[in-house]
């Protein structure tokens, strides 16, 4: 960081600092010891008081700062992390408030009833009020003695419950932006790594080495492209070199914990742009392969088209509240490959529904083995794909009967996507949206669970 630039502010920070060190000099202070992880470090705590940074207790929501001003009324220390201090600190609405704080699991499970420990590997606390859960972690540590059994053959990180000191647990986690701290003590901002400074630069900057902090979690790569599109962020030059490098480590991932990643890239409300990412940072091919693969292989303008169609349409539902399933990404990301192949198989029109059954079978059961889809999800891509030869009959029964179907309405999505990129007759969207709304009475079985309050699911598989 450069000491001369320093004097517009982020939501009112005055920045003061010519020495380059810090943001706040009044404030300035040495950690107690220098804290070590390998290769990062954390030499300075700039402390941005409260009248300093733009949060207000406001806008954090009231079951965050319940648990936080219970943690902190029962002595321990109690802060705001992550994607909730970043995203207010940028004036966006968080999706979600992470806190952190030196109650191990056991004492925080006491103080809230309504709470369970999560996750054997990194185990965590979600206490929950109504369909809200508020995540909260213990600080974690690094315990050089034990870190050789905590990883795999390729430095992954199998088991991360060592628990230390707040400066550590900055540095373990993933970029500079999500380790700023609230701190409900003083409601000041705590910054170990930089973190203020890469929110003014809007960039994502891993904390440490690439070549040790993406082995550990190859995941993190897959964060950094959710979190570049999601906040319009760059991403440092060695935090992007290092996804090429390190990027075929997502082949060690367990498919599990792919399929969870992968929808939080795809509903994240930029799928499109991800989209980008992906193609640009060469990682489709660890998500999708078949994608992948279509892409290289001279693709049609029409559906790329339709992809960005689908991603743009998708986007729009989440950022306006809409539902979305992972069964309607997965028929669009795979349908490149399931419409080519179908019809190289079969030619004749009236034969194609068993030719995108088998075809689409098959596909999916190579997809799988790199992403785990839930069968409700691939049954539902499979429905969709072979519905699609279906809306062409638009005489007699048989409109009616699909209309009936549990998977219409994303069927009908999809194919009103494919009639607008011309894959699909123009007229069949609008002769079925025109259908559909003379028969506004039709009850379709409920396929779909309720929904069921968020489980969240992070780091170390
Ligand atoms: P959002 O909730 O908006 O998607 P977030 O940054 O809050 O973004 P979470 O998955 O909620 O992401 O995680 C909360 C915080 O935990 C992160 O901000 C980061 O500090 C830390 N974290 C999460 N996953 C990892 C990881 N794989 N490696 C290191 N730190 C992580
Ligand atoms: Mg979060």
């Amino acid at each position: 960081m450069t000491g001369n630039r320093r004097n517009q502010g982020i939501q009112g920070i005055k920045y003061s600092c010519t020495d380059g060190k810090c943001y706040d000099c009044a404030q300035y202070a040495e950690l107690p010891k220098r804290v070590k992880h390998r290769e990062a470090s954390a030499d300075h705590l700039n402390v941005i008081s409260r009248n300093k940074h733009g949060i207000s207790r406001k806008s954090i929501s009231d079951s965050a700062l319940k648990v936080l001003y219970r943690l902190s009324k029962s002595g321990h220390r109690a802060c705001l992390v992550g994607g909730g201090v970043r995203d207010l600190l940028l004036d966006i609405h968080p999706k979600d408030f992470d806190v952190a704080t030196d109650a191990t699991p056991e004492q925080v499970r006491e103080l809230f009833k309504n709470s369970r420990i999560i996750g054997r590997r990194f185990r965590l606390v979600h206490i929950r009020f109504g369909r809200d859960i508020i995540e909260v972690a213990t600080f974690r540590g690094y315990d050089e003695d034990s870190a050789k059994n905590e990883t795999d053959d390729h430095g992954r990180i199998l088991r991360d419950n060592t628990f230390g000191e707040i400066e550590e647990d900055a540095i373990r986690r993933d970029f500079t932006v999500n380790a700023l701290y609230y701190d409900i003590h003083d409601y000041a901002v705590l910054d170990y790594v930089g973190g203020m400074q890469d929110i003014e630069d809007r960039q994502l900057r891993l904390i440490g080495d690439p070549a040790t902090r993406y082995p550990e979690d190859p995941v993190r790569m897959l964060r950094a492209l959710r979190f570049a599109a999601k906040l319009n962020f760059g991403i440092e030059e060695s935090a992007a070199q290092g996804i090429f490098e390190f990027g075929h480590l997502l082949a060690v991932v367990p498919p599990a914990r792919m399929f969870d990643e992968v929808i939080k890239l795809f509903h994240s409300g930029s799928a499109a742009r991800v989209f980008e990412l992906l193609r640009e940072y060469d990682l489709l091919k660890y998500l999708v392969p078949e994608l992948d693969e279509w892409l290289q292989d001279d693709p049609s303008e029409s559906m790329l088209d339709f992809i960005d169609q689908a991603l743009v349409n998708t986007d729009a539902r989440v950022n306006t509240g809409q539902p979305v399933s992972p069964g309607f990404i997965f028929a669009v990301l795979l349908w490149p490959a399931v419409h080519q192949q179908a019809n190289s198989m079969q030619s004749d029109r009236h034969k194609m529904i068993p030719a995108l059954m088998q075809v689409g079978e098959t596909i999916m059961k190579r997809q799988v083995r790199h992403i785990s889809i839930p069968r409700r999800f691939s049954q539902m891509a499979r429905d969709i794909w072979a519905s699609q030869p279906r809306f062409h009959r638009t005489q007699g029964k048989q409109p009616l009967r699909l209309l009936e179907n549990t998977v219409f309405r994303a069927a009908y999505d999809f194919m009103c996507i494919q009639s607008m990129v011309g894959l699909m007759p123009h007229k069949l969207c609008r002769w079925w949206t025109e259908f559909q709304v003379e028969h506004a009475d039709i009850e379709r079985p409920e396929r779909t669970r309720k929904p069921r309050p968020r489980r969240r699911r992070r780091r170390a598989s």
